[in-house]
């Protein structure tokens, strides 16, 4: 099921480090290999090689027989997004979006479910993980051991054959530890998954099929252990849960950044929100994989704010008291690939102080959910703003704030390459009733007032 091969890996960098050297073992199918051994004696970059995260520099890793490493991109995500779960040492969940949303995304975005089977399976397993009544809590109103669970269920919304799980439980208390180890033990029984554990706990480690201790990037001790399970019958009956939870209304992942709009509200730059959890407590032998990962995370900061450029195309009159909003997201470079989550676009009306919302409706809803940038991408919308009692900042016009908000990558199938980006609009429109003589009478414009003004950011 997974073969790992004489595989080695370089990080090159200021200081040179052989994190793995000549490591091989074999484990099959329904076996739980824990991997032991002090910080930085490569278990994580192991991890890292089988999960399709980082590149080995020599070496095979097969999983159900594929090395992925040859793949291409789009094959590898696909690959990855399909066969294996990963559960990060780190709490890795969006912020902003509700739990079932976060368990419901490698999903949506890898295209493995429609909306209303992702939806459906990831409430089924939030119910399976224990956190069914909470499925639509934020990650921030989840304990941490809560949010592992959620964590575990995203690893699994894609039924993998594989699950691997980095220290699933580190900075966890004791007895929340023990919860959550259990819960993976039980879900590969019920499963039967392949799953490789990396922990600091002996007793967890002794609960696995086979114990890999490392040292320097080598493999010291590697042990076929006797233990003894819950039947995998047994296990299976502790997730029977009543398949009627799982026939859930459908929601859509707009539902939750909806909200994250609504509390943005007045947000006047656009915003971003950053995918990776921060944790003071790392130890010094994390602190480069966190760099690694501050250094993607910046090349897609930068991608999803300086590469990818969005904003009002055009307004124009639509039939009847209609306008056409026409909303452009551009790829400024010519060889990135800009992947996008379909935008969310909500339009609001300043009246006195406040906005309130205008329903906004796609004109050609996009079939594909993921789209790739090239160029220029239009998106229209048709939007009917309630006139009365308007503030007019310009005489006669309303005053309209688009918001749009987006989830960009450069993978089609992002697992931690992933940023919301939140833009607001700021337009003036004119009323389909104004009488253009009025206007001219209190503002120059060249020829006919237009039905449109677009407004800096404030
Ligand atoms: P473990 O998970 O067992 O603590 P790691 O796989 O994280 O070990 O690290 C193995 C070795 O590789 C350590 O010496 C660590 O400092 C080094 N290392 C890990 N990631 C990077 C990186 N991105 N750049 C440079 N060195 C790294
Ligand atoms: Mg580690």
């Amino acid at each position: 099921m997974l073969s790992v091969r004489n595989i080695g890996k370089q990080y090159s960098g200021e200081r040179k480090v052989d994190a793995l050297k000549e490591l091989s073992f074999d484990l099959d199918e329904g076996k739980f290999l824990s991997i032991v051994g002090r910080s930085g004696s490569g278990k994580s970059t192991l991890l890292a090689a089988i999960g399709g995260i980082s590149r080995p520099s020599s070496g095979e890793v097969l999983v159900n027989g594929v090395n992925q490493w040859l793949l291409n991109d789009n094959a590898h995500a696909d690959f990855r997004n399909r066969a294996i779960g990963y559960v990060f040492q780190f709490a890795s969940l969006l912020p902003t979006l509700r739990a079932i949303d976060n368990v419901a995304l490698p999903a949506l975005v890898g295209g493995t479910l429609s909306d209303k089977e992702a939806y459906a399976r990831a409430h089924l397993l939030l119910n399976q993980v224990g956190l069914g009544e909470r499925f639509d809590f934020f990650p921030g109103q989840l304990s941490g051991g809560e949010q592992r669970r959620v964590a575990i269920a995203r690893a699994l919304i894609n039924a993998p054959s594989l699950l691997l799980a980095d220290e699933p439980t580190a900075d966890l208390d004791e007895q929340t530890e023990e919860e959550i180890l259990n819960l993976i033990i039980d879900i590969q029984r019920a499963y039967n998954l392949t799953l490789v554990v990396v922990t600091h706990n002996p007793a967890i480690a002794k609960r696995a099929d086979r114990l890999l201790e490392m040292l320097d990037g080598q493999a010291i001790n590697d042990v076929a252990q006797c233990v003894e399970k819950t039947p995998a019958e047994q296990a299976r009956k502790l997730f029977d849960v009543d398949a009627e939870a799982a026939k859930l209304e459908h929601v859509s992942l707009g539902e939750g950044i909806e909200r994250l709009l609504g509390k943005l509200f007045m947000f006047v730059i656009p915003m971003i929100v950053l995918f990776w959890g921060i944790n003071y407590g790392v130890a010094f032998f994390e602190h480069k994989v966190l760099e690694a990962k501050e250094e993607e995370r910046s090349a897609v900061e930068e991608l999803a704010m300086r590469d990818l450029r969005a904003d009002v195309k055009d307004v124009t009159f639509g039939p009847g008291k209609s306008y056409i909003v026409s909303i452009y997201l551009r790829n400024m470079t010519d060889d990135k690939a800009i992947y996008v989550m379909s935008p969310t676009v909500r339009g609001f009306i300043q009246i006195g102080s406040s906005w309130q919302e205008v329903p906004l409706k796609a004109v050609a809803a996009s079939k594909t959910k993921v789209e790739k940038i090239t160029g220029e991408q239009i998106y229209q919308y048709s939007m009917e703003p309630e006139t009365a009692g308007y503030t007019q900042l310009l005489p006669y016009y309303m005053h309209i704030r688009l918001s749009n908000d987006i989830l960009v990558s450069p993978s089609s199938q992002p697992k931690t390459d992933l940023i919301e980006r939140s833009d607001n609009y700021y337009v003036y429109l004119k009323p389909h009733s104004a009488d253009d003589s009025l206007i001219l009478k209190k503002m120059k414009f060249p020829g006919k007032p237009p039905v449109w003004i677009p407004m800096p950011p404030h």
